[in-house]
């Protein structure tokens, strides 16, 4: 069996994205997050006994609008009051400050124009920390959104406000039919782990940002991407070996929409829970 993936899933297991967010789409489209999806979350860590990482976008948690984007959650009382209530459970990370650059769901590195101006990434990384601070929140991870950011350079800006680690993929893939037609170039972007943080590497789930049901075919689709193994994972991965081991799975919490996705996120979880570095 070739083996593909290395895990070195220990601390961090199932991470959810876009914390924070009124809609499912940064910009305020979409359908409304209920915030049931908080207690959700809660629900699973408490069932598995784990602590949950949920990465917010700090725009959501603006009480004093120093950002001046007027982008408050109307229930950030509420959300913050969980989040303190259970920091054993539920850990913040920074996922950047309004997950939006132009008409793209990214902050940090644009994948249609490239890089990003230093003091626009400076000015965003340093807002979001300041806003969580604000409300005694002190994250040290930092998920870059759309998993788009420039070496050497957001991960430093990162490391000058408090970030400790920063939780990235080893690749954007490209769609599957530029693959086809080009199956030398299956990757938009390539990461390396950073020189001045610790990396935290990543993999999804096969599931869209903004899925609420989740079927069998769901299901089936999903321990495939989780157990990784020949020959689905070449598809997944686009290629025989990923360079780094795998630290944890991600979800967002637009998953957590429906009452249902509970019974799907603890299987996953166990599925997770039960992966070995095969090395
Ligand atoms: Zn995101």
């Amino acid at each position: 069996m070739i083996n593909t993936v290395n895990f070195n899933i220990k601390s961090n297991i199932l991470v959810f994205d876009d914390g924070g967010m009124t809609h499912s789409n940064p910009d305020g489209t979409g359908f409304k997050i209920d915030i049931k999806v908080y207690d959700r979350m809660l629900l699973l860590a408490k069932k598995n006994d784990i602590k949950i990482q949920i990465a917010c976008n700090a725009v959501f948690f603006d009480v004093d609008n120093i950002a001046g984007l007027n982008l408050l959650n109307p229930e950030c009382d509420k959300i913050l009051k969980l989040f303190d209530d259970n920091r054993s459970y539920i850990e913040i990370w920074n996922h950047g400050l309004n997950h939006r650059y132009k008409n793209e769901c990214i902050e940090f590195f644009s994948y249609k124009d490239g890089p990003i101006s230093y003091d626009y990434q400076k000015e965003h990384l340093k807002l979001s920390q300041d806003i969580f601070k604000k409300n005694n929140i002190l994250p040290t991870v930092f998920v870059p959104p759309g998993h788009a950011w420039e070496q050497n350079v957001t991960d430093k800006i990162a490391k000058e406000q408090g970030i400790t680690a920063i939780a990235i993929r080893e690749f954007e893939k490209t769609s599957f039919k530029a693959w086809i037609k080009n199956p030398g170039k299956p990757y938009k972007m390539t990461w390396e782990k950073s020189q001045s943080i610790n990396t935290f590497f990543r993999l999804g789930l096969g599931i869209a940002f903004d899925r609420v049901h989740f079927d069998k075919k769901v299901k089936y689709k999903m321990s495939n991407y989780v157990a990784n193994r020949f020959p689905q994972s070449l598809l997944i991965n686009r290629k025989l070996r990923l360079k780094y081991p795998v630290d944890h799975f991600f979800a967002h919490i637009q998953n957590l929409q429906d009452p249902n996705s509970v019974d799907y996120f603890d299987d996953v979880i166990k599925q997770i829970k039960g992966l070995k570095n095969k090395e």
